[in-house]
């Protein structure tokens, strides 16, 4: 991804692709220390727009502050940035990385020279698990790693230390022929996966873990609330892997997973072992949203051009 045209933000200037580079020294790539978000723009009725801009913005910043990061931006000004890096880099559909990291003017956990630098990229990056995943649904193992326990690591922050437990976790599951893994909390109960929120759909009702050991996905809250608008009900609560087993159906959600049907878990086919009529109906429903089609949630896009 690093060699090619292109321009990359960074500390308030626009730098071509290939020079956007950091020391080795970085404090950020030894310890971790950092936090980023990934948003994804659409092409649709009204050009190209990003989806829930603002709240992603605000979870940047909220994952800054649990960290006791000062990013030395205002959210109109990276807001900004990130729409100006889709149509600077002339992208009719987007994924987009902000991220913030501590850079290489100390070394040492205990470093208190440490500048906090911005970074926005943009780049096409197609369906994550592939189209296919979408229609036909992926095999998902649960993990023998366990997922971050809140108090060892912060899970409401998108902090880049935190994606060595998912990187862990996705490895092994690839290792052993499966596409995704389902990580579970320090008590046994259905977490997430290494990088997108879970759902079940039962006799109706959409459930899903609640947030004490999840990220606060963003999809996650857009489909719940596609789900009660469409009257379905939608319960948080603890899941265990066996009522992920008898399922009617499954699915992932996350900004790169998009909605992805699960028709297998630890080799238990769920439900059909298809995509189900309900996973079907929110993951239509929700590439009506991202393009534009729908109209009833204006306040989830942001035009890249200003007007
Ligand atoms: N959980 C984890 C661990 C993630 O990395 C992501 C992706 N950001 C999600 C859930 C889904 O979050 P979102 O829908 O906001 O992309």
């Amino acid at each position: 991804t690093h060699d090619r045209d292109g321009e990359i933000w960074l500390d308030g200037q626009w730098l071509p692709w290939r020079e956007a580079k950091v020391h080795v020294l970085t404090h950020t790539l030894h310890y971790g220390g950092g936090v980023f978000e990934g948003l994804r723009a659409y092409y649709g009725q009204q050009g190209t727009a990003i989806f829930r801009l603002q709240e992603h913005t605000d979870r940047l910043f909220r994952s800054a502050h649990i960290m006791g990061m000062r990013i030395p931006y205002d959210k109109d000004t990276l807001g900004r940035i990130q729409c100006e890096a889709v149509f600077r880099n002339r992208l009719d559909s987007a994924y987009i990385r902000p991220m913030c990291f501590y850079g290489a003017e100390g070394m040492g956990l205990r470093a208190d020279n440490l500048k906090v630098h911005v970074m926005v990229a943009a780049w096409e990056w197609g369906a994550y698990l592939g189209s296919e995943a979408l229609e036909q649904g992926i095999r998902v193992r649960t993990s023998s790693f366990t997922r971050n326990h809140v108090n060892s690591l912060m899970c409401k922050a998108k902090a880049n230390g935190n994606y060595v437990n998912s990187m862990l976790a996705l490895q092994e599951a690839l290792d052993c022929g499966y596409d995704e893994a389902l990580l579970l909390d320090h008590e046994g109960y259905a977490a997430e996966g290494s990088g997108e929120n879970l759902f079940i759909v039962r006799g109706g009702k959409l459930y899903t873990p609640d947030l004490t050991s999840v990220l606060e996905g963003i999809t996650r809250d857009t489909v719940m609330t596609i789900a009660r608008e469409l009257g379905i009900e939608v319960i948080e609560k603890r899941i265990t892997r066996d009522e992920v087993y008898v399922a009617d159906e499954a699915f992932f959600t996350g900004t790169a997973a998009e909605i992805t049907p699960i028709r297998e878990l630890d080799g238990r086919t769920i439900g059909s072992g298809r995509r189900g009529p309900v996973t079907e109906r929110l993951q239509s429903l929700y590439f009506d949203y991202v393009h534009g089609r729908r109209t009833d949630h204006p306040e989830w896009l942001t035009p890249v051009t200003p007007e």
